[in-house]
């Protein structure tokens, strides 16, 4: 028992330490982030130029999302209270991602309610969550396609959430497999299989559920609720 103890001190110490290297990542990551995105709307780029400054762009995303990842799990549950808009966070995400989805002739159809009441959870981890869903939607998308996202008044007392896209769908013998810890389809150095276990144990935590449902070929949708803030 005491040996048990001894452990997990030692894994909370050993998560701390963590949470302060990936902290102390963030910054430089949004500076290269912010200042690529600065390069790429500058005309006259060559074509190799554009390439090399978007794969810096693309991949500094990835590595600030996968820290954001750490951080959430590491850092403990504050005492809540925070209300959120939903429909403001999802505005927040597509003034992010609109680049990367105009860049893919992908169309953003927005069916948002707006006289939904706010949520019980933190703004920033609603964010990661529409992040990490509409960023799987694009990338299923590839070059063309349309994503929709609607808002709602779910059942009993949540706010709905649906993310779909035209994309590739996903076969029904993954569908039970996307939640898994470093489950992902995508090749190395494209996926890192964490973004829906991210999003799952983000919603667990609050009281939201996520579902998917899909048709290969035609298109996927995830369904989210929040709980209604008191
Ligand atoms: P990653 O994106 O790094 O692979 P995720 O956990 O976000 O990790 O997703 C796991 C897998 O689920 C992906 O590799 C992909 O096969 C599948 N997936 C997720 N979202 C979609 C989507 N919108 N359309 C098709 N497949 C998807």
């Amino acid at each position: 028992m005491l040996e048990l103890l001894a452990f997990n001190e030692k894994m909370a110490e050993l998560g701390k330490m963590a949470a302060g290297v990936v902290h102390e990542l963030n910054t430089p990551l949004s500076v290269i982030v912010s200042a690529t995105q600065m390069i790429l709307r500058e005309e006259g780029l060559s074509d190799f130029v554009r390439e090399m400054v978007d794969r810096i762009n693309l991949e500094a995303n990835r590595l600030a999302e996968l820290t954001k990842g750490v951080l959430t799990f590491t850092r403990r549950e504050g005492g809540g209270g925070e209300e959120t808009d939903v429909n403001q966070v999802m505005r927040e995400v597509l003034a992010f991602l609109r680049y990367e989805a105009q860049k893919r002739s992908i169309a953003i159809l927005e069916d948002l309610d707006f006289r939904l009441p706010y949520i019980a959870a933190e703004a920033n981890r609603i964010k990661q969550i529409f992040i990490n869903l509409v960023m799987n939607a694009i990338q299923a998308m590839g070059h063309s396609g349309k994503l929709f996202l609607r808002s709602s008044r779910g059942p009993e007392s949540t706010v709905m959430v649906q993310i779909t896209d035209t994309g590739m769908g996903i076969p029904a013998e993954i569908v039970e497999h996307l939640f898994t810890p470093f489950f992902t389809t995508k090749g190395p150095g494209e996926g890192t299989g964490l973004g829906l276990y991210v999003t799952k144990r983000l919603l667990d935590a609050i009281g939201g559920t996520i579902a998917v449902q899909s048709a290969v070929g035609e298109g996927t949708t995830f369904t989210l609720t929040f709980p209604v803030a008191e």
